[in-house]
């Protein structure tokens, strides 16, 4: 009776075991489509992922007449924005962005971010708990319409409401007139991506000028107006159209600007004129337009007239300058593929930077155009600039870098290579997002995560050596590892990141560099990233657009790696548990029956150590005496004639192919996998030999979709294996490789010894960007 018992007990055990795993194996979770998580394919996009037939996208022009006030770092300006409704729906109001006024004392981002008190603090970080009193932001002037009456509207913190005296009908246009001001803010302290930079020892701003006009909001087809507020975190979201923009500086200034200069001739000595004119026929070597010495002579006097640079753009969403007497400028052409003309490549920077800017700015600005080009579509624009403004930022052909110099000129490594990197970076924004117009106020990686994967793959082509920070697989290991609540889904909003750089740069980065290398390969990949551009040059793609697209063009399920890396925190943690190695049977008795009887006695004298451990539980002694006994007294792996005539049968009936295989002593080898971590991955598997060769197997990810925790394969190798690693080349983003060799290799742990660094700044604000911190963005 109790026996039955514990055999129910067991056989019920074993029932909820096997349930359990049936639960837990999660049938189909992690490989459905993605569908449902996507937007509905409509007319305006499709299920492809391309712009639908009805696609459609708003515009708006802009004439712009500002003047920058060097004595009081103020801007004035007065703009004209033509704004044209291509949408289905008809307008009552307009949504304008004054993201300056992020800056105004009042404004809610200086209030919602969580802060605390520390054991050591700065005089900033004290006086940044009182808020500011500056004069900071926006000071709308007028807002006028086409026949100069005042229009209706209202600030809402960094976004206005244009209130419209008849609706904007599908199809119609509307004229604004807007004036404005406001000062510049020194963008070291504001922590601002543009404004001015002060150098007191030669009495000299650097401005850069950015978001410094009225812009109009993105109107879409599946957001409505996107006029979530301006924090200082998320980007920009704007509409593509034409500037005209005319911009008086003090006459002794030098401007580079988005566009092309359109009184080159009129503001230009002939001089420069003609080094301009060398520099567009110059390919390898940039051409100074004004040279270290005419800067430096610039630099000691202040003039009193004023100069107006006038700049125009086709097809740009946005528009930024930069004007100082400080600056050397250079310049050359780009030879880009698919494109008959060359754009300009060029450099603006002051003296503090020309040991670095001088020799790499401009040949790196010419070698992310090429590079990004051949994996995009041909840059398509007439220039792409780099300046030197101690921090990173981007804007249409222009962007803002950082790397500088020692006072003797000289510099380290990491600060050349810093900066390398910050100008592929920024000047790569021109394709992401500047030409394919993701939203950035929504979705920061879809422009930093295409963008630092493109980077990466230029570093690469730069210096095969060159030191990434981002990209590869491995390097997002150690993030994807930490406690979930230190982690978000990369399908996060801009505003609500914790870790900025590493979730949506860096894991962004590594997820498509993944895709490219292990789950699609190159050819494949490559071709469906171009198609993506391609589609969605000069539109607004959102995440749905892209997945679709990668799908579309490659005949490769992605959705579920897309719904593992972009959708969820879980981390990619793949053990190998067991390896059982087999050779098969050759069946015959002469060959079998030797290696059989040796097992059996190796098996009986563990029957004897069992034996006398078992101490005092003498049933157990007299029944294997007995059984001890029957062995003895017949030898059942005695090769009988019964045995050979049994075996030359089973020989006669075999086809060559198997007479093969039992002969050549093959090994067999069956790997136990666990899905630590959650996300699932290809196996990548690499068998050392006896011999010391090896070999790398590649199981698709699909060998977990009927069992999402453990998998078991077998392998056939002909030549003995001594060792089995997993993901060996590290290119999954593995958390724990400890568990991935048989037999394992314990690696040892690092640890670190620590030497406190007397007043280094300690708790820096986990949300903070690091491509900020590196001076970049
Ligand atoms: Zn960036």
């Amino acid at each position: 009776m109790k026996r039955l018992w514990l055999i129910t007990m067991a056989m019920t055990f074993m029932g909820v075991g096997a349930f359990a795993q049936v639960v837990n194996s999660n049938h189909g979770k992690r490989f459905e489509q993605l569908e449902r998580m996507l937007r509905d394919p409509s007319v305006y996009r499709s299920a492809s992922g391309a712009p639908g037939p009805q696609y459609w996208q708003q515009k708006a022009d802009y004439k712009i007449e500002a003047t920058l006030d060097d004595e009081n770092q103020r801007l004035t300006g007065a703009e004209t924005i033509t704004y044209y409704n291509n949408s289905p729906d008809p307008l009552e109001y307009l949504w304008i962005a004054l993201d300056e006024n992020v800056r105004k004392p009042d404004n809610d981002s200086y209030k919602y971010e969580p802060s605390s008190i520390r054991p050591r603090m700065t005089y900033g970080q004290l006086e940044g708990l009182d808020g500011h009193d500056n004069d900071w932001g926006f000071h709308i002037m007028e807002v006028k319409d086409a026949k100069g009456a005042d229009m209706k509207y209202i600030i809402n913190q960094t976004m206005m409401r244009v209130d419209l005296k008849s609706t904007l009908k599908p199809g119609a246009k509307i004229e604004l007139n807007i004036k404005w001001w406001y000062n510049t803010t020194p963008r070291a302290i504001s922590g601002a991506r543009g404004g001015h930079e002060y150098f007191p020892e030669d009495g000299n701003y650097i401005y850069t000028l950015t978001g410094w006009f009225p812009r109009m909001a993105v109107y879409s087809d599946f957001q409505g107006w996107n006029n979530k507020q301006f924090t200082g975190r998320g980007e920009f979201a704007l509409t593509f159209g034409d500037y005209d923009v005319k911009m008086t500086v003090p006459s002794d200034h030098v401007v580079g600007s988005t566009g092309v200069l359109s009184n080159a001739k009129s503001i230009l000595t002939s001089e420069q004129q003609k080094r301009w004119s060398q520099a567009q026929k110059e390919l390898v070597e940039p051409v100074k337009i004004v040279t270290l010495e005419e800067a430096k002579e610039n630099e000691k006097t202040k003039a009193s007239g004023t100069k107006t640079w006038h700049y125009k753009a086709e097809d740009v969403r946005d528009f930024a300058w930069t004007s100082s007497r400080k600056f050397v400028w250079d310049a050359m052409a780009v030879e880009i593929e698919g494109r008959s003309d060359k754009p300009m490549a060029m450099s603006y920077y002051a003296k503090e930077a020309y040991g670095i800017y001088e020799r790499y700015s401009t040949k790196a600005v010419a070698h992310t155009l090429r590079t990004y080009s051949n994996f995009t579509i041909p840059y398509p624009y007439p220039v792409a600039i780099s300046v030197e403004a101690s921090n990173g930022m981007e804007y249409p052909m222009i962007c803002f870098n950082y790397g500088r110099t020692l006072p003797d000129g000289s510099y380290a490594e990491s600060t050349k290579y810093g900066a390398i990197g910050v100008i592929i970076h920024e000047v790569g924004h021109n394709f992401f997002p500047m030409i394919v117009n993701s939203d950035e106020r929504q979705w920061t990686w879809m422009d930093e995560g295409l963008n630092t994967f493109m980077q990466y793959l230029t570093e690469q082509e730069f210096d095969p050596n060159y030191p990434h920070r981002r990209g590869p697989a491995h390097k997002i290991a150690p993030y994807m590892a930490l406690p979930k609540t230190q982690l978000e889904p990369i399908m996060t909003n801009s505003e609500n990141i914790i870790g900025f750089g590493n979730n949506a740069y860096a894991k962004a980065a590594a997820g498509l560099n993944i895709l490219r290398e292990t789950i699609m390969g190159r050819e494949l990949f490559d071709f469906a990233f171009k198609e993506y551009a391609r589609r969605w040059a000069f539109k607004h793609p959102t995440p749905d657009d892209l997945f679709r697209t990668l799908e579309d063009a490659s005949a490769v399920d992605i959705d579920w790696f897309i719904k593992g890396w972009y959708f969820t925190i879980d981390n990619v943690d793949i053990a190998i548990d067991d390896v059982k190695w087999y050779q098969l049977s050759t069946k015959n008795p002469e060959i079998e029956y030797p290696i059989l009887k040796e097992r059996a006695k190796n098996s009986q004298s563990q029957m004897a150590a069992n034996r006398n451990r078992a101490e005092g539980r003498k049933f157990y002694v007299e029944e294997d005496e007995r059984l001890q006994d029957f062995y003895y007294s017949y030898d059942q792996f005695e090769v009988t004639d019964q045995a050979k005539a049994a075996y030359e049968r089973f020989d006669a009936s075999l086809s060559d192919d198997e007479r093969a295989i039992l002969g050549d002593k093959a090994n067999f080898y069956e790997i136990e996998f666990s899905n630590v971590g959650g996300l699932v991955m290809p196996l990548i598997i690499e068998w050392t030999f006896a011999d010391g060769s090896k070999e790398v197997d590649r199981i698709p990810a699909y060998i977990w979709r009927k069992n999402e925790e453990k998998v078991t394969k077998a392998f056939m190798k002909k030549k003995q294996v001594v060792q089995i690693t997993l993901d060996p080349d590290r290119e999954t983003a593995d958390t724990d490789v400890e568990n991935n060799s048989f037999p394992r290799i314990n690696k040892p742990s690092r640890f670190e010894l620590f030497k406190s660094r007397g007043g280094a700044a300690r708790g820096q604000s986990s949300g903070s960007n690091p491509m900020q911190r590196a001076g970049g963005r």
